[in-house]
């Protein structure tokens, strides 16, 4: 991508409404505009990391044997009067009235929808299970929308919704969730900690949190230090294999919310306690027979008689995300990117346009790691250095190469790592090379 083609509206000014990194870095990095509170446009870059962090999520609902779906945002009343959450949802939920009057809503999450679609096509336990899942936007009327995508009132979620005959399987599909959201959000450079949760209004038994530490997070973590570096190495990650002793042995170890926490316990970590502040990204749910009783999902069992089907739902944050991992990693220039996330790898700047040695030998480059798989965005904008480094440096792409006039006459171009600062001066075609590998 050539910069002076590309729509990329970055901001030198911190915007006085963005409180936290995440917000001001998104702004200012051109990657979102506000429309009204809490609802936003994705301009080209933000957009390009979602639709990485979609894609992450997608391989590893896929790599459990989830399947991908789309149910629609707007869904009508009646569902939620049957399951009763119609009225006990509240003021978060936004109603709308279509013009015969009837009576619809912006869907904030989609058990009723899912539940719906599920027992009018599964009659008997020989389907069973199933496990489905979409990435769809959701609404919720935060009563204090705030932090940019990170609390927002639009925003794009990944829900899963599985279907099981009994609770061992539903058990076993939890924990196959479990562990993909552990190996999800290593994927993108962060550490979650599962933490035992309250369920909310979806209601249920089995709930787990997944709280990224970042100081300016809204929830309280208290946990074993061994999380903070957690190695996923360790353990045996196979879906189709024993999960059980992989969830219990990180759950055993104590990881708590601020309503959870357990004074004995602490006490007894001792030196080992973690109290740190934290972001959830997803959650998880197993919340037995909730909505298949109050909706009718059942089946014929194997002896005949019917079964009500066990049910679990698992959310994570999309668009949240982008926020997340800005918290994370940044400094005080801009964003820092994980490589599997990153908008592009490779940012290669043009000291000099118009200069025919730097056009010609920019150009080149960038055809090179065009070639070699390097998504690259190549600033050939007119302009200052200055200022050149200074948006490169803000959008974060992990590799910066600099063409310039001076190393051009020794052969050289020069190769920078955005996370560390590590420069250095290598050919061409070495810098291809590197990039590429
Ligand atoms: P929170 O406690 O932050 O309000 P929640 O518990 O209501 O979230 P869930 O119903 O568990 O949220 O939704 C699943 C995921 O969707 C959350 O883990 C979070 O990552 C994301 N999410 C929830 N609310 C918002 C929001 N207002 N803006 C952005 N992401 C959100
Ligand atoms: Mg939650």
């Amino acid at each position: 991508m050539r910069l002076s083609q590309y729509f990329l509206p970055t901001l030198k000014e911190t915007p006085s409404e963005a409180r936290i990194a995440s917000h001001r870095l998104m702004l200012r990095a051109g990657m979102i505009r506000q429309s009204s509170a809490g609802i936003y446009s994705w301009l080209p870059l933000g957009f390009r990391v979602m639709k990485k962090i979609e894609q992450i999520v997608r391989e590893e609902q896929d790599a459990i044997g989830a399947h991908e779906m789309l149910m629609p945002t707007i869904q009508p009343a009646d569902l939620w009067h049957e399951s009763g959450r119609y009225d006990s949802y509240g003021p978060e939920m936004l109603r709308i009235t279509d013009r015969h009057d009837r009576d619809m809503l912006y869907g904030p999450t989609n058990e009723e929808q899912i539940t719906e679609i599920f027992r009018d096509a599964v009659k008997s336990y020989r389907d069973l299970p199933r496990h489905l899942y979409h990435i769809q936007w959701k609404f919720r009327d935060e009563v204090r929308p705030r932090f940019g995508v990170m609390r927002g009132r639009e925003f794009l979620m990944k829900d899963a919704y599985s279907f099981d005959l009994d609770f061992e399987g539903a058990k076993t599909t939890y924990n196959k969730q479990f562990v993909a959201y552990l190996k999800t959000f290593k994927r993108m450079g962060l550490t979650a900690i599962p933490m035992q949760a309250e369920s909310g209004p979806i209601g249920g038994d089995m709930s787990h949190e997944f709280v990224v530490l970042a100081a300016t997070g809204e929830s309280e973590v208290a946990c074993h230090k061994d999380f903070i570096d957690m190695d996923l190495n360790k353990w045996d990650l196979d879906p189709d294999g024993d999960l059980t002793t992989v969830v219990s042995g990180l759950t055993e170890n104590y990881a708590a919310t601020d309503e959870r926490r357990d004074p004995e316990i602490e006490k007894a970590l001792g030196d080992d306690l973690v109290v740190a502040r934290g972001i959830e990204v997803g959650h998880i749910f197993y919340f037995g027979n909730k909505y298949s009783a109050a909706m009718g999902a059942i089946v014929t069992g194997p002896d005949g008689e019917d079964v009500t089907v066990e049910m679990g739902s698992y959310g994570i944050g999309v668009s949240r995300l982008v926020g997340g991992i800005i918290e994370a990693s940044h400094d005080d220039n801009g964003i820092i990117w994980p490589q599997s996330v990153a908008p592009f790898q490779a940012g290669l700047i043009n000291l000099k346009p118009g200069d025919s040695a730097c056009d010609g030998a920019a150009d080149d480059l960038y055809q090179k790691l065009i070639d070699a798989g390097v998504d690259v965005l190549m600033d050939d904008r007119e302009g200052r250095a200055g200022v050149k480094f200074a948006d490169m440096d803000l959008i974060g792409l992990p590799w910066q190469v600099v063409v310039g006039p001076k190393g051009l006459k020794d052969g050289i171009v020069e190769v920078k790592n955005r996370a560390t600062g590590e420069r250095q001066e290598v050919t061409p075609e070495d810098a291809v090379k590197n990039l590429a590998a």
